[in-house]
């Protein structure tokens, strides 16, 4: 690549990075180079051939890659922090499957969706994988926004045709064929993918997942979904799948696992066989904290996972979590494998460089060259600022720390989303960053 030009940048900032499991690479006042949106070097000193070349420095502040939400509910954005006190399947049917089914209207879908993407700009998450509703119309236009955006995204179109409120039911064919036209009509997107999205697997019958599975197959799509939640979700659905091993097997034999990235949230009480078939199909097991903490009864066994060499990432779950930044979720995973370490002999706690991995580099990989400031990846970043008390003498990994434990979307100073920065989340009331 031509290293000069107009579209070069050059910044001089801190900078913290997390290129593997437990490992925080830190740089002091280093050279991140780019051009065209991509990283063509982070070095310790600016390299010969760029003196005379425009600087940024960014001073005390820090740089780290964009946060990836590897599980949220688009369509859930409006009922944050609402019925936290319920388990939950009273939590969806007081709560969630009405608010969903006012997403047949357009101008309400426009709505939140505007406003799901500007809050996560906001707050620095730049790669997402989205659950919508059921409603055709709004998930297509939710794909479109997602487009205008700039945003790494999977979007799909939600199936449930059983155990479903009237209002929020699917008739089967249909379903499957209008995930079918959903596919047909937005794949070949670089940065926004659709995925096949059914619910989970109680408010599926088998014939929708087969026929999900047959467009999975036919159309090299991936899935996402809910995988063993809670115990109650666990125990039902092998009821309800009477032929199938656990939750996991449904998916593996049904043949959902080759196609594509592959999303399964929560994951708290896998089986053996579910084990297997995560490491077998490298599969995602996205652990959504404060959800977990509101809505379910038990915490992944992240490390257990982890050591099974199972991939891990994080993620919001809006609505069933309250917290729209990711920063936050990195330090309730701390904090929820610490109970569980207390509360479980055996168990072992995860650190922050681990979550913040989670969150970074782990996330970002399932979209592609994203989640890490190295060479050859999208300059997606975050300058973050403010976090120092008067008096205070943290050092960068202490800071970073603290961003995460106490800091908010007012110390992401500057946000780069392939390269370019991204001025107007941050105005008060926001205006639109999609027009
Ligand atoms: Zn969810």
């Amino acid at each position: 690549m031509e290293r000069n030009g107009k579209d070069l940048q050059i910044y001089r900032s801190n900078l913290v990075t997390s290129p593997a499991m437990g490992e925080l690479k830190c740089l002091e006042h280093a050279y991140v180079i780019v051009k065209g949106g991509v990283i063509l070097e982070v070095c310790p000193v600016l390299p010969a051939e760029y003196a005379g070349a425009e600087v940024t420095d960014f001073g005390d502040g820090i740089l780290i890659p964009a946060f990836s939400d590897l599980h949220i509910h688009a369509s859930q954005f409006t009922e944050r922090g609402v019925g936290m006190d319920c388990l939950l399947f009273d939590w969806l049917n007081t709560y969630t499957f009405p608010q969903e089914s006012g997403f047949a209207s357009l101008p309400y879908a426009e709505t939140v969706y505007r406003q799901v993407i500007r809050e996560l700009l906001r707050h620095g998450t730049m790669h997402a994988s989205f659950f919508t509703t059921i409603h055709y119309e709004a998930c297509d236009l939710f794909f479109r926004l997602l487009k205008e955006s700039g945003m790494y995204a999977f979007t799909g179109k939600v199936n449930m045709d059983r155990n479903s409120p009237d209002f929020l039911i699917e008739d089967t064919a249909k379903s499957i064929r209008e995930t079918d036209r959903f596919i047909a009509e937005h794949l070949g997107d670089s940065h926004v993918k659709p995925i096949l999205t059914p619910r989970f697997a109680p408010t599926c019958s088998e014939e929708l997942l087969k026929g999900l599975a047959e467009i999975g197959k036919r159309r090299k799509v991936g899935l996402q979904t809910h995988l063993v939640e809670s115990i109650a979700e666990a125990s039902w659905t092998k009821e309800l799948f009477p032929g199938y091993a656990t939750d996991g097997d449904i998916y593996e034999r049904l043949g959902f696992l080759d196609n594509g990235p592959v999303i399964f949230a929560h994951v708290i009480f896998p089986e053996e066989r579910d084990l297997e078939i995560l490491k077998k199909h490298g599969c995602m097991s996205v652990h959504c904290p404060d959800s977990t903490a509101n809505i379910t009864a038990g915490i992944m066994p992240l490390s257990d996972l982890a050591g099974e060499g199972i991939g891990i990432s994080l993620g919001s779950d809006i609505g069933g979590g309250h917290g729209t930044g990711i920063y936050r979720q990195v330090a309730r995973a701390v904090q929820l494998s610490k109970l569980k370490e207390f509360y479980e002999s055996g168990y072992k706690r995860i650190t922050f460089a681990d979550a913040f991995h989670l969150a970074t580099a782990a996330g970002g990989s399932v979209f592609g060259n994203v989640g890490q400031l190295r060479e050859g990846y999208q300059f997606n970043a975050l300058l973050i600022d403010g976090l120092e008390d008067d008096g205070g003498n943290h050092t960068i990994l202490e800071l970073l720390e603290r961003f995460c434990y106490i800091g908010d979307d007012r110390n992401i100073v500057r946000r780069y989303l392939d390269g370019k920065l991204l001025q107007r989340v941050t105005e008060n009331p926001p205006s639109d960053p999609l027009s």
